[in-house]
């Protein structure tokens, strides 16, 4: 159990005057502006003991019975705890910071959209970017100051960034410290500021930032350019830069991961007998072989044609989807020939056979195509 009387280092025959003088003796000791936030918890304790033994009624209470008499750790029978004493008379705990603040803080971060072509993701390119973000102010340096001259120390908290001022209070004078007005904090002040930058240190510039995008990338992907950034005020450190990527779709190519995907219109009679395709791809024309016999949506898989891959070497594969065209007006000798074709092969009252539907043409093409 916590002994109040301990705490404050008083005799259980202490005088209300002597109690008094007690803790603003240790208050004044302990307060987190003055030693630090590891004397927090000690300090709360000898706000507790002191608003008990500085209140007559809890005093006895306390005398009679100790802490559990009091009712708990709140011991706010007037209607009010412990804490909201302390942040009335001590304001936030520890929340003032001590020494003067820096005059420069980091820069946000910014992002700024691409857009590729398909070609730059399947090989990569080297683009470049125009960016509008706060610069370095190229007059002062970021110091601030007009040339030749520099900071003063602030005059009102000679340079601690921060003033004291004793509150009297109930519970005796208290010290509270507050961020400097007249310096903001800073410890210093500008006298003659960069005619450049009024003073900040920093100024808004237009860029233009080259960008390597890798092959591999992607609608979305973000593209870090480290301290690219908006510079911070007061010449502070820059943000990053990230340039985010949309890759415009092309009118042949479709992509699924690092896979490309094109579809092609043979006549039935070239996938009946074969032929050779000539497709141009973004490695230059490719000669492609319709076997005899290819059959309406099969894919032929040219290898390593595809989108180069983001994390590790190699490229995806272009595959190539053949689509069977079947003539829709015939003319006379025409359909006399197919009839024939079709009589020789047994087919002129050819009954359709039902397939199993997971073998058919939908699924292989929702295997093939699904999310694209
Ligand atoms: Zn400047
Ligand atoms: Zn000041």
């Amino acid at each position: 159990m916590n002994d109040y009387y301990e705490i404050l280092g008083v005799p259980r025959t202490a005088t209300q005057e002597e109690i008094k003088r007690a803790y603003r003796k240790l208050a004044r000791k302990l307060h987190p502006d003055v030693a630090g936030p590891e004397a927090e918890d000690q300090f709360k304790e000898v706000g507790r003991a002191y608003e008990v033994l500085s209140n007559p009624e809890k005093r006895q209470m306390y005398d009679l019975g100790g802490e559990s008499a009091l009712g708990g750790n709140g011991g706010g029978g007037a209607g009010f705890g412990f804490s909201d004493i302390f942040e009335t008379f001590f304001g936030a705990a520890g929340g003032a910071s001590r020494g003067p603040a820096p005059r420069g803080r980091r820069g946000q971060d910014a992002l700024i959209r691409l857009e590729v072509e398909l070609r730059d993701a399947v090989f990569g390119v080297e683009e470049e970017v125009q960016v509008d973000t706060a610069v370095l102010c190229g007059t002062c340096n970021g110091t601030c100051t007009r040339p030749g001259t520099s900071v003063q120390t602030c005059a009102v908290c000679h340079g601690r960034g921060s003033v004291q001022r004793v509150a009297r209070s109930f519970l005796g004078n208290v010290m509270t410290t507050s961020p400097c007005s007249a310096c903001g904090g800073h410890g210093t002040t500008i006298p003659d500021p960069c005619p450049e930058c009024s003073g900040q240190g920093r100024v808004r510039n237009r860029r233009t930032i080259p960008v390597s995008v890798p092959a591999g990338v992607d609608t979305g992907n973000r593209i870090k350019l480290t301290g690219s950034g908006e510079v911070g005020p007061g010449g502070g450190p820059a943000g990053d830069l990230y340039v985010e990527l949309r890759v415009r779709p092309h009118p042949v190519f479709a992509r699924r991961g690092d896979d490309l995907y094109a579809r092609v219109e043979v006549p039935m009679t070239a996938a009946a007998l074969g032929t050779v395709l000539h497709l141009e791809t973004f490695d230059g024309p490719e000669e492609i072989d319709i076997a005899p016999g290819t059959q309406p949506e099969e894919v032929i898989t040219l290898e390593g044609l595809g989108v180069g891959r983001l994390n590790g070497p190699g490229r995806g594969d272009l595959k190539v989807q053949v689509d069977v065209e079947v003539p829709s007006a015939l003319d006379d000798r025409q359909r006399e020939l197919l009839l024939e074709l079709a009589t020789l092969r047994g087919e002129e009252r050819a009954e359709p056979r039902l397939t199993p539907a997971s073998s058919g043409v939908f699924s292989r093409l929702r295997d093939r195509f699904s999310g694209r």
